[in-house]
């Protein structure tokens, strides 16, 4: 098998609130996806401070690195420390140059925000000009705040798309840089991506190296690059064949979903939360929480995807004693006899949620998220979750967690979403 390496893409946001901590990076994991959606191998996401040298080096270094196309956000304002359009230019060996369109169409945005807040003049006039500043023979993307975006081809590559920071912007103008003269024919030698992933919940990671390292011991596996990944308490693996190794990809998946059947939660991309809400809508079901220790994480996640009022009835986060006992019926003598963290609590919480709200299935979560409050019997991490449906199914679990209290919150609301999966599934539990 000849597989050739994918073209190579390089990511740099800049922002010196970026490297302070002030904010997290929204928008180089978000451009990473995108370039490796495309077909491109992100070679390297290098965040920068506002430093015109430090800029200079992280463009200088993806050109070293092959890389063809080049993606920068950030520093497209009319401040002094917004300098990516002068970097790029002089990267691209292109003087700057009015747009004079350009500086109409900023001229007509920002006499809007004159308008409304009173600030204008020739400070706004200066901000308007040098965000009208375009380099020979870029193309200019129209605003979606004020400032343009760019596209800028460097004589001999890589080509450079000047994206703006705030991430609405950045996301609002990559539709208008991909349908861009030259991004659609660099694009157009880009082969196709055909990414293939999996989904597992309870398989170790031990697991999938195990099995590839058995499979790969009669096949050759190299021109596909496999990276696994924990994400919400999920084993994802990835596939991403290199040109002309589709084929050997394609076998690969589907003996890694045959082998870990009794794990898989999806081959085909789809996440938990799109699965359990496909198979409530499809039962007719609706679904209620009674929550402790989870603080109604697991109702916040129910209600992330659109639509989801469809099937969520509603929840109850029950955190004290006589929450539990007065808005949802737990016996106040099982949680004397069994304590509040119990598998009997947890299944009268379910079932209390499920008749105060009138839905299909219940879930009930209590635990001890720690860092005190544990005990030798019950220790930080021990949490309690059942599932109950009006046709009588009932699921219950009591795993000690790992981590701290906020690892605790998080893996506890994952198990709840698989356990209502399962239920909504109707599959009996493994
Ligand atoms: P502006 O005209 O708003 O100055 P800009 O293109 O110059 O646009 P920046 O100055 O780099 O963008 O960033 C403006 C603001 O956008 C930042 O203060 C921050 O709130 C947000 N922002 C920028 N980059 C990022 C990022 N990578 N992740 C999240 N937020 C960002
Ligand atoms: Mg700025």
């Amino acid at each position: 098998m000849s597989a050739v390496n994918r073209p190579r893409a390089a990511v740099v946001v800049t922002g010196s609130e970026l490297l302070t901590g002030a904010i997290l990076d929204r928008n180089g994991p978000w451009l990473s996806r995108e370039l490796t959606g495309l077909g491109f191998e992100v070679a390297h996401l290098q965040l920068v401070g506002d430093r015109p040298d430090d800029l200079v080096r992280a463009l200088d270094r993806a050109l070293v690195d092959g890389c063809e196309l080049i993606v920068t956000s950030g520093g497209l304002g009319p401040t002094a420390d917004d300098l990516t359009a002068e970097v790029v230019a002089a990267f691209a060996d292109a003087p700057l140059e009015l747009d004079e369109a350009m500086y109409e169409r900023i001229a007509a945005i920002l006499a809007g925000f004159a308008a409304r807040t009173g600030f204008g003049g020739p400070a706004l006039d200066a901000a308007n000009r040098k965000q009208a500043m375009v380099p020979r023979g870029a193309v200019a993307l129209d605003p979606v705040g004020t400032a343009p975006g760019l596209v800028v081809p460097r004589p001999g590559g890589p080509l450079v798309v000047v994206l703006p920071g705030p991430p609405r912007e950045l996301q609002g103008m990559w539709p208008a840089a991909l349908a861009a003269a030259p991004v659609v024919d660099l694009l157009a030698g880009v082969p196709a991506a055909e990414a293939r992933s999996l989904r597992y919940f309870g398989l170790p990671e031990s697991e999938i190296a195990a099995t590839l390292r058995e499979i790969g011991a009669d096949r050759d596996l190299s021109g596909v690059e496999v990276t696994t990944c924990l994400r919400r308490s999920e084993l994802e693996v990835d596939l991403r064949p290199r040109p002309g190794a589709g084929d050997v990809a394609a076998a690969l998946h589907a003996e890694l979903a045959l082998r870990h059947a009794r794990h898989l939660v999806s081959a085909d991309g789809a996440s938990t939360d799109e699965l359990l809400a496909t198979a409530l809508r499809e039962r007719g079901w609706t679904v209620a929480t009674g929550e402790s220790c989870t603080g109604g994480m697991l109702a916040a996640r129910l209600v992330d995807l659109a639509g989801s009022s469809d099937y969520v009835a509603g929840g109850v986060v029950a955190y004290s004693n006589s929450a539990k006992t007065g808005l949802l019926g737990v016996p106040a003598e099982m949680i004397a006899t069994h304590g509040a963290v119990s598998p009997e609590v947890a299944r009268a919480l379910a079932d209390g949620a499920r008749e105060r709200f009138g839905a299909d299935v219940g879930v009930g979560i209590t635990g001890v998220a720690g860092p005190g409050g544990g005990s030798e019997a019950k220790p930080v991490g021990y949490v309690c979750f059942c599932v109950t449906t009006a046709d009588g199914q009932v699921l219950a679990r009591d795993p000690l967690l790992p981590g701290g209290r906020t690892d605790i919150r998080e893996r506890s609301t994952d198990v709840g979403m698989h356990l209502l999966l399962r239920a909504a599934r109707g599959s009996q539990p493994a």
